[in-house]
C-alpha cells in the first residue's frame, strides 16, 4: 500500500513539493513506515520564503492586538486538539502519549506568554533627554523569520520560536525534523482555522538541502535552531556569514550533583524520570549523576532498583514508563555506546541492551541503563548518547562536583540535590550552566523566563520565549524628537551635540 504523502503548507494551503526527494516516516515502536514525507529542496524553501515575504507588510502593520487575539484563538485550538497532536507526536517519536501530552501543554503556554505581546512590545520613552527634546524607542518586527527544530520535540520546540515571532510581526517559516513533521503541519493548520493571514507561516519539512537554502536565502532575517552541538555551530557560522541573526541551542551532557545530605529516596525518584523520561531522548535529561561523598553505594542501589522496575514499550500503551528510541540506527548507536562503556571500565549496573518487547519485534527499544564508577576519560561520559543511558561519577567534595561540571563543553541544564541552602547557593552561583535546577532535576524555565544553555550548548546571544525571545524577533529603533519654537535659537553646530 502507498503510504501518504505529506505536503508543505505554504502561504495558506497544503502544497506539494516540487522536490524529487523523500524519506519515509516510521512509528519507532514497531518499526513500521506510517507516512512519506517530501524532502523540500530550494524551488520549494523560495516558494515559501516568497509567501512569507509577501506576507510580511500587511502582518507587520496588522495592530498587536489583532494580532494578539488570532494568537489567543490558536490557543484555543491546540487545547481543544491537544490529544491529537500529542498522539501525533507520540506516534511519530516513540514517547509516551503523557510524556506527549505534557510537552504539548508546555508549547501552548508559550503561546499563552506571545498573547501578551503587545504589553511587551512597548518601548520607553523619556522626556527631556535635552532641552525640549525627548526620545523615544520601539521594539520593530525583522522580517521573514526561520525555524529548524530537532525530532525529539515534535510541537513544543516549534512552539519555543514562531508564537513568539509571529506575536512580534515577523513571518515565519518553519523546517521540522523529517523524523516528526506532522505536528508542525497539523498546527499549521490550526493557525489557519484562528485566523492568521495567509503566509504568516510555512512549513517546509526537509533535510540538509532545505535547511541549506534557508541559511544562505537574501530574504531571510532570522535563523532560530535547535538540534545537535555540531550542526548548531554549523548553523550559527553559515547563518551569521550570510547577515543574520542566528540562536542555534545544541546539544547537552546534564549532570545533577547529589550532595550527603540530600534525601535520597526523593532524589532517586527525580533522577528516574529525568534521566530515563522520553526514553533520555531530552536535551534537559540528566545524563550524569554526581554522588558526593559516602552517599554513593546507597544512592546507586536505590537508582538501580528502580531502574529495573521500569516498564519498556509503545508509547500509546497506559501502563508503560518508557517507549522506543527514534530510529533502528539510533539504537545501535546507544547499544555501542553501552559496550564501550564495559570496554572503557565502567560498572555496568543495569543493561539495556537486547531488550524485547512483545508483539514489538521491530520496534527500537533500550533498556533503562546505569552505569556506576565512570571517569571523565570514559565515552560514555564524553558524550552526548541522547538516550536511557545514566552514569554515575564519585567525587569527595562539592568544589570537586563543581570543577567536574564546570569543565564539561556542554552547559545546557544541571541539578543539585541537597538539603543545604548553602550549598545550594554556592552551587547556583558558582556554577557555568544556562539552567539550574535546586532539587528540580530538569529545570526547564516556565514560557515567560528564557530557555538556553551557555558555552557549547548555545551559538549565539539570546536564548529562546520570554523576554530574550521577544528581543530576538524585534529590533529596537530610538526616535529623538523636537519640536522648535520659532524663538529657539539656530540649531546648526558642527559640535557633537550633548543635547543637556
Ligand atoms: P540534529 O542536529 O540532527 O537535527 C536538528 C535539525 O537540523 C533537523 O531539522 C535536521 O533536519 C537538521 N539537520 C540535521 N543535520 C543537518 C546538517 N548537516 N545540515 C543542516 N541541517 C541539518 O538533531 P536531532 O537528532 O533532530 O535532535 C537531537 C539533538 O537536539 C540532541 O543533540 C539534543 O540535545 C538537541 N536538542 C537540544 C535542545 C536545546 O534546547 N538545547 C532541545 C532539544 C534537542
Amino acid at each position: 500500500m502507498t503510504k501518504l504523502t505529506l505536503p508543505l503548507w505554504i502561504n495558506g494551503q497544503r502544497t506539494e513539493s516540487r522536490s524529487s526527494r523523500s524519506a519515509d516516516v516510521t512509528n519507532p515502536a514497531s518499526g513500521e513506515v506510517i507516512r512519506r514525507v517530501p524532502l523540500a529542496n530550494r524551488a520549494d524553501v523560495n516558494s515559501a520564503v516568497a509567501a512569507a515575504r509577501a506576507a510580511f507588510p500587511g502582518w507587520r502593520d496588522t495592530t498587536p492586538l489583532r494580532r494578539s487575539r488570532i494568537l489567543n484563538k490558536f490557543r484555543e485550538l491546540l487545547e481543544t486538539h491537544r490529544a491529537e497532536l500529542a498522539q501525533l507526536a507520540s506516534e511519530e517519536h516513540g514517547k509516551t502519549l503523557e510524556d506527549a501530552a505534557g510537552s504539548v501543554q508546555r508549547g501552548i503556554e508559550v503561546v499563552e506568554f506571545a498573547v501578551g505581546a503587545p504589553h511587551l512590545l512597548k518601548g520607553e520613552h523619556a522626556e527631556n533627554v535635552g532641552r525640549g527634546v525627548d526620545c523615544h524607542s520601539m521594539l520593530q518586527p525583522i522580517g521573514v523569520c526561520v525555524g529548524i527544530t530537532p525530532f525529539n520535540f515534535p510541537a513544543m520546540v516549534p512552539m519555543w520560536m514562531f508564537p513568539i515571532a509571529i506575536a512580534c510581526g515577523n513571518t515565519f517559516v518553519l523546517k521540522p525534523s523529517e523524523k516528526v513533521p506532522s505536528c508542525s503541519l497539523r498546527m499549521a493548520e490550526l493557525f489557519r482555522e484562528a485566523g492568521l493571514p495567509d503566509g504568516v507561516f510555512n512549513v517546509v519539512p526537509g533535510d540538509k538541502e532545505a535547511v541549506d537554502a534557508l541559511l544562505v536565502h537574501p530574504d531571510v532575517r532570522a535563523v532560530s535552531f535547535v538540534g545537535s552541538t555540531p550542526v548548531a555551530k554549523y548553523i550559527y557560522e553559515t547563518a551569521a556569514h550570510h547577515g543574520k541573526r542566528v540562536q542555534a541551542l545544541g546539544g547537552a551532557k546534564n549532570h545533577a550533583v547529589v550532595m550527603p545530605d540530600a534525601e535520597l529516596d526523593f532524589t532517586a525518584d527525580a533522577i528516574m524520570g529525568a534521566a530515563y523520561g522520553s526514553a533520555g531522548e531530552r536535551c534537559m535529561a540528566i545524563s550524569v549523576v554526581v554522588a558526593v561523598g559516602e552517599i554513593a553505594d546507597t544512592l546507586v542501589a536505590k537508582l538501580k532498583a528502580r531502574a529495573e522496575k521500569l516498564v519498556i514499550g509503545p508509547g500509546d500503551r497506559k501502563d508503560v514508563d518508557m517507549g522506543p528510541v527514534i530510529s533502528a540506527q539510533h539504537r545501535d548507536k546507544i547499544v555501542g555506546y553501552i559496550d564501550s562503556g564495559v570496554q572503557q571500565g565502567a560498572t555496568l549496573v543495569t543493561d539495556g541492551r537486547g531488550i524485547k518487547v512483545a508483539g514489538h519485534k521491530g520496534g527500537y527499544f533500550v533498556g533503562a541503563t546505569l552505569f556506576d564508577n565512570a571517569s571523565t576519560e570514559m565515552t560514555i561520559y564524553r558524550e552526548e548518547i541522547f538516550g536511557p543511558v545514566l552514569v554515575v561519577l564519585r567525587v569527595a567534595s562539592l568544589d570537586e562536583a563543581i570543577d567536574l561540571v564546570n569543565s564539561n563543553p556542554y552547559a545546557n541544564g544541571t541539578a543539585i540535590f541537597t538539603a543545604s541552602g548553602a550549598a545550594a547557593r554556592r552551587f547556583q552561583n558558582e556554577i557555568e550552566v544556562g539552567m539550574v535546577g535546586i532539587n528540580v532535576p530538569i529545570p526547564v524555565p516556565m514560557a515567560f523566563f528564557s530557555f538556553g544553555g551557555w558555552k557549547s550548548s548555545l551559538f549565539g546571544d539570546l536564548h529562546m520565549h520570554g523576554m530574550e525571545g521577544i528581543y530576538f524577533y524585534t529590533r529596537t529603533k530610538a526616535v529623538t524628537t523636537r519640536w522648535p519654537e520659532v524663538s529657539d535659537k539656530n540649531a546648526s553646530t558642527l559640535v557633537m551635540p550633548t543635547l543637556g
